[in-house]
């Protein structure tokens, strides 16, 4: 069985510290990959301090995964040793729902198989990309375009689609006032996409400093979110507005801005529940919606529509050793935007 070198948390109160365990030995349907950059997630720190009350430890997080193929199974038609792949938050599912069976796999009614924290269906632990190689059904790996930058290209796999996903399921385009929330790693792949796809994007964060690279990155207005003033300016104007962030605020301030029947869908999940004013939405006819990740079809395609369009990540790369200064630094909003894992530096 290949072995692979990560690193783990043993407990949610642990730090990261280096871990050897074993992967699956490719089976006709798998490719090995040799990692070379994972992304780093927030979930990931969610999932490690445990702050979602299901963690199975020890846990190697990474669901932001792109490297070589260096071995494939006999049946394997879609990849060949050398060629480039990469891995997102799912391994598997169970392939007969009728999620499953519109491509639909996040959302599969028996439940997917995360790539890490999760269990394969014979009950082994999956273990995630910080590491330095993953055995994976072909079935659940995406081909990466060699035109863009390797390392920026690993967090289209996670932030890339869980904004591109419902950015397409809410048509956001040409003539919307779309809001973004929140200006990290998410929020920041939600801005290039809802200025690629036509809309008139307004970013919200609470860190004034990030203004001026929200309106690099894609903002045509920004407003801080702490400002009532700024706030109410924007009362009852939006079409569509995708909140990103990682800890409980209030989400009433934003429904208001909404239009009559504008949405505003969640995909940042803190770790308490937020309290709705139901009038707010009852008046107007407003929705308020989820989203996670996106299928394994329609991530191919975000990453086609990224190579076609040259749309990356902007990120800021580290060697694994520095992986729990990296989750301090995401804690305190400080991170431009994607911390994205050199595994070379793991040899
Ligand atoms: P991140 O890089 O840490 O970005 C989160 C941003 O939220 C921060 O940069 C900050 O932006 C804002 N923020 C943080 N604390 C805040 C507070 N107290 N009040 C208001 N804003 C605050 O995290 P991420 O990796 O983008 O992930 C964001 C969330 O999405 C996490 O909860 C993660 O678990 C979740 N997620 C969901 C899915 C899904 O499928 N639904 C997939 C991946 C991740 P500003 O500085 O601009 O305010
Ligand atoms: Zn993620
Ligand atoms: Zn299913």
């Amino acid at each position: 069985m290949p072995t692979a070198l990560g690193y783990a948390a043993h407990t949610s109160k642990a730090p990261l510290t280096p871990f050897q365990f074993e992967r699956r030995e490719p089976g006709p349907n798998d490719v090995q990959i040799e990692i070379q950059y994972c992304g780093v997630c927030h979930s990931d720190l969610h999932q490690v301090r445990d702050e979602w009350n299901n963690g199975i430890f020890p846990m190697v997080p990474g669901h932001e995964i792109v490297g070589r193929v260096t071995r494939t199974g006999a049946r394997v038609t879609g990849f060949k040793p050398g060629d480039l792949a990469g891995v997102g938050c799912m391994v598997d599912s169970c392939r007969s729902c009728p999620s499953c069976g519109e491509g639909l796999e996040q959302y599969c009614e028996k439940g997917f198989v995360g790539t890490y924290n999760s269990r394969h269906k014979d009950g082994a632990p999956t273990y995630g990309g910080y590491a330095n190689n993953i055995v994976v059904d072909e079935t659940f790996a995406l081909r990466i375009s060699p035109k863009l930058d390797l390392a920026a290209v690993a967090p289209l796999l996670c932030a890339g689609i869980t904004t591109y996903s419902p950015l397409r399921h809410w048509n956001v385009s040409n003539g919307r006032k779309v809001g973004i929330v929140g200006l990290g790693g998410l929020g920041h792949m939600g801005v290039k996409f809802a200025r690629s796809f036509g809309a008139h994007v307004v970013l919200f964060t609470t860190s004034p400093g990030k203004a001026e690279d929200a309106r690099r990155l894609g903002a045509h207005e920004v407003v801080i979110s702490t400002s009532r003033d700024e706030m109410k300016r924007h009362a009852r104007s939006f079409d569509f507005i995708l909140d990103t962030v990682a800890a409980p605020h209030d989400l009433n301030a934003y429904v208001s801005l909404l239009k009559r029947q504008g949405t505003l869908t969640l995909v940042g999940m803190p770790d308490k529940d937020p309290v709705l004013k139901a009038g707010n939405l009852i008046f107007q006819r407003r929705q308020i919606a989820g989203s996670l990740i996106g299928g394994i079809k329609e991530t191919q395609d975000m990453l086609d529509y990224c190579a076609a369009h040259s749309i990356v990540s902007d990120i800021e790369l580290i060697p694994m050793q520095k992986i729990n200064e990296a989750y301090e630094r995401m804690l305190k909003s400080d991170v431009k935007y994607r911390f994205v894992i050199d595994m070379a530096s793991l040899r």
